[in-house]
């Protein structure tokens, strides 16, 4: 098939662990790649955010990204991108010209407008079937973050018309179903397809990073406020009153587009609340890593807590997963379809930091419980969240909107409904 992807503000070339750089790059990237493997012809169009970028890139046979000019040549926070939606369409649907891909697979909401306008312009004289993945949806975003959330206004009826315009939908999780379906999407166009691990370069065996101390906790992410970390920090005196004082957090990701610690306010807030609650010496902030050097710090951890408010589906606990590392979660979420209660790692309850210290506590103080949930895990993540398998279920999906047929929810297989 030759397919088109359009991830609007998350390009497959990022550099990880900025404010809008994470999961969606990592996700488009890694699909695109699987999909290239089975045979497919797949380009993906991004938004140029530097002059510097050529406007085509081959990243590997029968994959591409393409710049398309949406919009000044320079980062652009992708709640302020819905201007220039239309212009990306624009440039999408002249590269295609004469020859439009089988399919067009939007990945959140905007792109998702981008790919309708590209896939349907009766000037043309064909209708590309045109699939979405949402990624995060605005109304689980504005449910927690309240008037925090910067989101445009139009995103409220904009995304559910995205999500009833496209020909399928698919979806990350099991909970994503539910909340499509609260939207007025019909549940016969979803399918599931999970996001996935690249089990060559995550896996138990390789290198471990040195730690300073006893026990290291890790906390992997962009350094936004949904993310939980600060619950993480104040779990820490409760470790402490446990008796855990030898204790690490390593904080990996914030730093911003510029990279530079000093100048986030989320770094700020967070140094601030580690020293008033006196465990600033405990907490590392590490900045942004490159991909190559997270399976190590992932090994070289007891436990990773991703402990967000909410998750549309959160990659870092499959990447710990496979690393063999037991995963504290907030039971939200994709969090509940990856990780498993008591036989990979822990939930706890959201927004509960004396629920993660004790989880910690009681991981920390059992060496055997941490290595069975990690065995667990590692073979999670391989038997059930391969790259290649999230590709061959997307694939079913294209095949389904190519048809032009729904046929019903189609879940992963063995996955719960
Ligand atoms: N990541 C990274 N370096 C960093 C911070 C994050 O490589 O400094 C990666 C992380 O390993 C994961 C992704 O960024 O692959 C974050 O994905 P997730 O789905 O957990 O969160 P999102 O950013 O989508 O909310």
């Amino acid at each position: 098939m030759k397919i088109a992807m359009i991830s609007e503000h998350a390009s497959p070339l990022a550099a990880l662990g900025g404010v809008d750089a994470g999961g969606q790059n990592v996700h488009v990237a890694a699909l695109s790649e699987a999909l290239a493997k089975r045979g497919h012809h797949v380009t993906v169009y991004t938004r140029r955010d530097a002059a510097e970028l050529p406007r085509r890139v081959r990243v590997g046979r029968r994959f591409e990204v393409v710049h398309i000019d949406a919009g000044p040549a320079r980062h652009v926070p992708k709640d302020e991108l819905l201007p220039y939606m239309g212009e990306l369409a624009d440039g999408v649907a002249r590269d295609w010209g004469r020859r439009p891909p089988d399919v067009v697979h939007g990945h959140f909401w905007m792109s998702g407008l981008a790919a309708l306008d590209a896939a349907r312009r009766p000037e043309t004289g064909y209708r590309v079937p045109m699939l979405q993945t949402f990624h995060a949806l605005g109304t689980v975003k504005r449910r927690h973050q309240g008037a925090e959330d910067t989101s445009p206004e139009e995103r409220q009826w904009l995304e559910p018309g995205v999500g009833r315009a496209a020909d399928r939908i698919i979806a990350t999780c099991s909970d994503e179903v539910f909340e499509l379906k609260a939207m007025g999407i019909a549940t016969g166009k979803i399918s599931i397809a999970p996001c996935g691990v690249d089990l060559n370069v995550f896996g138990a065996a390789g290198p471990v990073a040195a730690r300073p101390r006893r026990h290291r906790i890790l906390s992997v992410g962009r350094l936004v406020p949904r993310k939980g970390v600060d619950l993480v920090i104040r779990a820490l005196p409760y470790l402490k009153a446990a008796g855990f004082d030898d204790v690490e957090l390593l904080i990996v990701g914030g730093g911003g587009d510029t990279g530079s610690l000093d100048s986030d306010p989320e770094v700020r807030r967070l140094r601030g609340l580690a020293a008033e609650l006196g465990v600033a010496d405990q907490v590392t902030f590490q900045g942004q890593v490159s991909r190559s050097e997270m399976p190590g710090i992932f090994r070289s951890a007891d436990a990773v807590v991703c402990a967000p408010w909410y998750e549309p589906f959160g990659i870092v606990p499959l990447e710990a997963m496979a690393c063999g590392v037991p995963v504290v979660a907030a039971a939200v979420g994709g969090l509940r379809d990856t990780v498993v209660d008591h036989a990979t790692g822990l939930h706890v309850p959201p927004r509960d930091p004396e629920a993660i210290g004790s989880a910690l506590s009681l991981l920390l103080e059992n060496p055997d419980l941490r290595a069975s949930l990690g065995r667990a895990g590692e073979k999670r993540a391989r038997t059930r969240y391969s790259w290649d398998r999230v590709a061959a279920e997307t694939e079913k999906a294209y095949q389904l909107a190519a048809a032009g047929s729904p046929a019903g929810v189609i879940p992963m297989e063995g996955a719960a409904l």
